[in-house]
């Protein structure tokens, strides 16, 4: 469904109105970057949000990724990649160069990606996901052992740079624990200061007041911004 442009505006004033409230109940000073996930939604939109004045954008599938990136080249966008990446698609994704991986999300992943990338010769900025809501169906590494592995990739993989934590908030309607899941990550970004991890990837569309409200200083947004 290609939408028209007062739409977007709409949907993008509310969700920047949104960000502002949750930001400013923290403080003035805490910024946060808005990362406008485009996976179900037509490549037309992504422009016409750009029109608006968007320029992050994230795709969840190396594919979907590539072909918008083509697609887009034209544009001054800056890419990043959300999505759980398969082992098999790693070369490509180097090549695409994204600007931030937010879904490094084991230390499997990462020896292996570091080793395509010192094959390439080059580097990729990345976050390590965290499953702080301990669902199964999601990827991401323990909170308990969280911390021990950012700074064992750091060491180990030195192709990766490492820039923060990103997490999927708990699927569940009970607040409560939704908050959980965010404080959870909030609290191992904090301990990850000194390793200079500055980027907490929390909040979609369904929870990011919250999340920011948490500490998330990057939302990644989908169907808020591309409802009709
Ligand atoms: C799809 C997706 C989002 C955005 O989801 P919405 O609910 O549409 O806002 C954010 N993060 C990840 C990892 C996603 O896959």
């Amino acid at each position: 469904m290609i939408l028209d442009k007062e739409k977007l505006r709409a949907n993008l004033d509310e969700v920047i109105w949104q960000i502002e409230e949750a930001r400013i109940s923290v403080s003035e000073h805490h910024i946060v970057q808005l990362v406008a996930v485009g996976k179900y939604t037509e490549v037309e939109n992504i422009t016409t949000l750009y029109e608006l004045g968007q320029r992050a954008f994230g795709e969840n599938q190396v594919q979907q990724l590539k072909a918008r990136m083509a697609a887009l080249e034209e544009l001054p966008l800056e890419w990043h990649m959300i999505g759980t990446l398969q082992k098999n698609k790693i070369n490509n994704l180097i090549d695409l160069r994204p600007s931030l991986l937010h879904s490094l999300d084991s230390l499997s992943l990462a020896v292996e990606l570091n080793k395509k990338l010192e094959a390439k010769e080059t580097t990729m900025h990345a976050l390590l996901q965290i499953n702080a809501a301990r669902e199964e169906t999601k990827s991401g590494v323990s909170p308990e052992e969280a911390a021990d592995l950012y700074r064992q990739i750091k060491e180990s993989c030195p192709h990766i740079h490492l820039k923060g934590v990103m997490t999927i908030g708990a699927h569940t309607e009970e607040t409560a624990l939704v908050q959980k899941s965010f404080e959870i990550t909030h609290t191992i970004f904090e301990s990850l200061g000194k390793e200079g991890a500055s980027i907490c990837s929390m909040g979609m569309s369904r929870d990011y007041p919250l999340a920011i409200k948490c500490g998330s200083n990057l939302v990644r947004i989908g169907s808020a911004l591309f409802k009709q």
